[in-house]
């Protein structure tokens, strides 16, 4: 591996929640980074890297790199000193703050951060800036997920179960995941249950690469799952496939849940989910009589407006199946960004303090108080989601937002609401590495480091806390979002609540901000992390072993039973009409990471997706005399836009899809529908009505 003249950085991918073992290979003469190679001693990727990973390396050094602080002057970016920015940034947050209220200041932060970056965000927002309005891109991301397991479970991790025991199961039931384009690197390991025998279900309207090498294909109707997942449980249910003695010793509420399944039949709920009824009856079959079987969703279940309903049903399967808790068996999400699980354990949510404590519990306000050092009368109340601080900026009580590692720009939904809202702003700083759609709203764009330029922790998918560590010295003038958020605090008289001098002093005090919480990181220490090659939360002690399988015995419920939540059957928040008269839904590409503000300055992923398109059955595109490669124009009740059709049988013949990684006038997320799921505030991405048009 190692290449002659060069020293080898061992860490993690920049992208997705798969976090692949990596090393980074640096010269030793000049510094430079060279490249990457996989790491083959990793246990969950086994030397896999996707052509994400590959290429990640590339944006370290990249031309496009912001290398001093931007201020915009007289409609353009001018770059200016350090002094000159944090001068102006405290200025104009204590003339809003005197004029309008401390919560005239907002923060909107991100997971693709480490631990003790994200951790930071929410002290910074509620002790440096003193303001209740704070909510990261994980609201657009995991949020449903966390919403359902927290419902079920009473704790949300995103996965009960190891994923090297992926390759033990025997059954895997994945719904709204294209998991060969969005986690490729997953796939060896149903690959290699597979050769044992293990079956795989499906369920997505598009027969995606996922979908193709599945048993069964679920090819439902986009915003569907509820009824499918009842049809499921209803199955499971009356072909007697329930683990009685489970149910009856670790579950609640199950004849609640038995009656509310009793309508969904196999011919009603093809009815509602357009998928075969035969279809239904194999996939239940398959599911309930395997021994060992891992329930898999995603965004697709989770970006709607039903989103929890959707992730609790799905987790019922597992539990009337006995399958949490258990070897190689139980339920996992897909978490799409990097940190997406431990960003959102510490403190970025608006309701939710370090350690997924409620800031709403008094105890919990006086911990965290204690811990930073504040009276527990100056923390900052509950604020609202990430969609819902624009919603304040169009009310006027935000008047500034500073932005982390985001760019809601492109990924939240309803996106001209989202940039009118930014044009509103008094003042809008952004911390960034490339100047992205939402930096170029902001006044003052602060220069960041990438992930090889710092070190710390991450937490991948399995909710195993990683090490991230430092290639070489931040380039240009680029600094942490830690010594920004620290700089910053200390100008606004609130710099002995930061005085870090590293990461790691950082990661000691999120320890202790952790503790006795529901996600207790306490016993995790960077040294346990080398040795052990990571360490699972929850970990409450240096001795305690970590936690590779949760649930084992209890579950994190008053009474230490999980819940069955009986769900009702609702359609999405808009449906087809005579105007609008079929469904889009929208998703990725393997080439583009989320916002594709990095990926799409590598030239080999443009090279290979440059542009975003509509693709669509040619049943539906004969309906409307549409060819492959013609452009049409897209219009939901939001906005309209034109791309280029791209024709394939592999997906439903009433549905469009487009991917969304691009921005502006190729943004998706113009026409997306903003509906909000009523408890984890996640907007509908995954569908909303649409018409077409040839043009
Ligand atoms: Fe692995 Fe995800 Fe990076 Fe691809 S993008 S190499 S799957 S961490």
């Amino acid at each position: 591996l190692k290449h002659e003249g060069e020293k080898l950085i061992t860490t993690h991918c920049s992208y997705c929640g798969m976090q692949c073992g990596m090393h980074i290979r640096v010269s030793e003469k000049t510094g430079k980074i060279k490249g990457v190679e996989p790491r083959y001693d990793w246990p969950v990727t086994l030397g896999k890297l996707c052509p994400k990973g590959v290429t990640a390396y590339q944006q370290i050094d990249h031309p496009d790199r912001i290398k001093r602080p931007l201020i915009k002057k007289k409609g353009r970016f001018v770059e200016s000193s350090w002094e000159e920015a944090l001068s102006l940034i405290e200025k104009k947050f204590t003339e809003l703050q005197d004029k309008h209220g401390k919560d005239s200041l907002s923060v909107f932060g991100g997971v693709s951060m480490t631990n003790e970056k994200c951790y930071l965000v929410g002290k910074y927002a509620r002790v440096a800036l003193g303001t209740r309005f704070l909510d990261y891109n994980g609201r657009f991301c995991m949020s449903s997920a966390a919403g359902g397991f927290m419902k079920t479970f009473g704790m949300d991790r995103g996965s009960t179960l190891p994923w090297t025991e992926l390759e033990h199961s025997d059954c895997f039931l994945i719904a709204g995941s294209n998991t060969a384009e969005c986690h490729p690197t997953s796939i060896q390991m149903f690959w290699k249950a597979r050769d044992k025998g293990a079956k795989m279900i499906v369920v997505d309207p598009r027969e995606t690469p996922t979908a193709r090498i599945a048993d069964v294909h679920l090819d439902l109707l986009p915003g569907t799952d509820s009824a499918l997942a009842n049809g499921l449980l209803h199955l499971l249910i009356k072909e007697d496939f329930v683990d009685k003695e489970y149910v009856e010793n670790r579950c609640n509420n199950f004849e609640e849940l038995k009656a509310s399944v009793e309508p969904f039949t196999p011919e009603y709920t093809s009815q509602l989910t357009g998928v075969d009824k035969n279809k239904i009856i194999k996939a239940a079959r398959i599911y309930g009589s395997s021994p060992r079987s891992v329930v898999m969703f995603a965004r697709g279940v989770e970006q709607q407006s039903k989103g929890v309903d959707n992730v609790t049903l799905y987790t019922s399967l597992a539990l009337l199946r006995g399958q949490i808790g258990k070897f190689a068996s139980g339920v996992a999400t897909f978490t799409g960004q990097g940190n997406g699980q431990g960003g959102r354990e510490h403190g970025q949510k608006s309701d939710l303090l370090p350690g997924y404590r409620k800031i709403t519990d008094p105890e919990a306000v006086k911990y965290i108080s204690g811990v930073w050092g504040i009276d527990p009368e100056e923390m900052p109340k509950a604020g609202v989601s990430a969609f819902e601080m624009f919603d304040e900026i169009h009310k006027g009580t935000i008047r500034a937002m500073h932005v982390v590692c985001s760019n809601p720009a492109v990924s939240a939904p309803d996106a001209e609401y989202v940039w009118e809202a930014f044009k509103k702003l008094d003042f809008l700083v952004v911390n960034d590495f490339f100047l992205s759609e939402t930096a170029e709203f902001a006044d003052v764009v602060l220069p960041t480091t990438t992930w090889a330029e710092d070190e710390g922790t991450t937490t991948n998918l399995e909710g195993r806390v990683i090490r991230i560590r430092k290639s070489i010295e931040p380039l240009h003038e680029s600094k942490t979002d830690w010594q920004i958020f620290k700089e910053i605090a200390a100008r606004l008289g609130k710099g002995k609540h930061f005085d870090y001098s590293s990461p790691r002093e950082i990661f000691e005090e999120f320890r202790l901000a952790t503790k006795g919480g529901k996600a207790d990181y306490s016993g995790i220490t960077y040294e346990r992390i080398d040795k052990e090659d990571g360490v699972f939360w929850p970990c409450p002690s240096e001795d305690h072993p970590g936690t590779p399988t949760v649930f084992k015995e209890t579950f994190a419920t008053p009474n230490g039973k999980a819940n069955l939540p009986a769900v009702s059957w609702q359609e999405p928040d808009e449906t087809p009409s005579e105007e609008f008269p079929i469904r889009l839904t929208t998703g990725r590409v393997v080439f583009h990471y989320l916002s594709g503000n990095q990926t799409r300055r590598i030239d080999f992923l443009m090279e290979q997706c440059p542009v975003p398109f509509a693709e669509m059955h040619p049943e539906l595109a004969s309906r409307y005399n549409m060819q492959d490669g013609e452009k049409i124009r897209v219009t939901t009740p939001r906005s309209t836009m034109e791309l280029e059709v791209r024709l394939t049988k592999a997906t439903r013949n009433d549905i469009i899809f487009v991917p969304y990684h691009w921005g502006k006038e190729l943004a998706v997320n113009k026409l997306t529908n903003a509906a909000l799921d009523p408890t984890s505030r996640m907007p509908e991405f995954k569908v909303c009505a649409a018409r077409i048009e040839k043009l």
